[in-house]
């Protein structure tokens, strides 16, 4: 049996339909949105293995696919204004539908196509990757990247519906899955011990197993979104625990040094050894998150320079929100977000961390 988790948003609200083969019921819900135009969105990789037989499911309907480049570095507005051409062409109108199947990056990009296309249209955020599944096809938060900075040009849209069919993992590459459960871990770090549980258990990767990894996670996200969907009230931000860290070191590798989920993991690591210079959380907890950090093959130290990690944090608080903000642990399954952690302590951590 499929998981139904709700994204409770008003008018705007939601199902995440999780399991193996959920992909199957994409006709029946396409229907019930009384959409006969859909456009599928997809990259090359995940376009070559399932756009084909998602299309023949839709038999009936006037369907078309749009096949983009992979990988972040097409996920600009250039790509964005490539898609509007083709939309254009295909005479796509306001009540046809945008199916975004891939990975983050797909889901970000057909997202913001769709919000921004004749002022908006409906989307179904098919994610095909771990991480997509737990956490960029839920939220609504769809962007482009800018040089200056990732996911600057964006914009909140919702989508109709997000189906998680697990099977798709199946092809998906290692390091890709490795990148997943980086964002799994953290989930269980900041809300759920239980994940956190299921993971040191050193589980059989199968379909069971997804479902209910995925189905927690996208429930604690679900839950974050429903009350604070625009991160407005800072709740939402306890999603970025490791990811302060985290972006910086990606930023200063050019985006190819270290893959996301590499530097979310090195990310947690070091705001959990901020957290215990700021004697927040023990040090029993804190060597268990570096254990389970470790355990999935995330590093735990980086030899990056200090220095430069600094920063290329305060480049991005000039970029963002104006303030370094840290979500540190307080123990496993519970987070607290400052903004006021003192430079010499960040730098403290990230030596105490194999940084120079
Ligand atoms: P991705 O979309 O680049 O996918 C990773 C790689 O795996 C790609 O090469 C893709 O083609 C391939 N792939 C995906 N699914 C596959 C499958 N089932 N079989 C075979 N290959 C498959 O990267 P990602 O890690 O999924 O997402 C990263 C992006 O997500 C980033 O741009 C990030 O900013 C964004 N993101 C957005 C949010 C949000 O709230 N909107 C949250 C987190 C991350």
């Amino acid at each position: 049996m499929a998981k139904k988790v709700k994204v409770n948003l008003g008018k705007r609200s939601y199902d995440i339909l999780i399991g193996p083969g959920t992909l199957k019921s994409l006709r029946r819900e396409v229907l019930k949105l009384k959409k006969k135009q859909v456009v599928i969105i997809t990259d090359v990789h995940v376009g070559g293995l399932y756009a084909s037989h998602v299309k023949k499911s839709l038999k009936g309907l006037a369907c078309h696919v749009i096949t983009m480049p992979a990988g972040e570095k097409y996920k600009t507005l250039y790509a964005a204004s490539a898609i509007y051409d083709k939309l254009i062409a295909l005479k796509l109108n306001r009540d046809g539908l945008i199916i975004a199947l891939g990975g983050g990056v797909i889901g970000d990009l057909a997202g913001f196509a769709a919000a921004t296309y004749m002022r908006g249209v409906d989307i179904i955020q098919v994610p095909t990757s771990l991480l997509a599944m737990v956490d960029a096809a839920i939220g609504g938060k769809t962007a482009v990247d800018h040089k200056k900075g990732k996911n600057l040009i964006g914009v909140f849209h919702q989508p109709r519906l997000v189906i998680a069919d697990v099977n798709v993992l199946n092809t998906l590459p290692p390091m890709e899955f490795k990148n997943g459960l980086a964002e799994v871990l953290k989930y269980g770090f900041i809300k759920d011990p239980q994940i956190v549980k299921m993971i040191a258990s050193n589980p059989k990767v199968n379909s069971a197993f997804l479902e209910k990894i995925v189905s927690l996670c996208a429930k604690i996200k679900a839950e974050v979104v429903s009350k604070d969907e625009r991160e407005s009230t800072g709740y939402r931000m306890i999603l970025n625990f490791g990811h302060t860290i985290g972006h910086a070191v990606e930023a200063l590798g050019g985006y190819n040094r270290i893959k996301h989920g590499e530097a979310v993991g090195f990310g947690m690591a070091a705001a959990s050894l901020i957290g215990l210079k700021l004697r927040m959380i023990n040090k029993q907890n804190f060597e268990k998150i570096l254990f389970l950090i470790a355990r999935l093959k995330l590093p735990i130290q980086l030899n990056y320079k200090a220095d430069a990690i600094l920063k290329a944090l305060q480049l991005d608080k000039k970029a963002r929100s104006g303030k370094i903000r840290f979500v540190l642990p307080k123990k496993i399954g519970q987070v607290v977000v400052r903004d006021n952690v003192p430079d010499q302590v960040i730098l403290s951590a990230l030596k105490g961390l194999g940084c120079k």
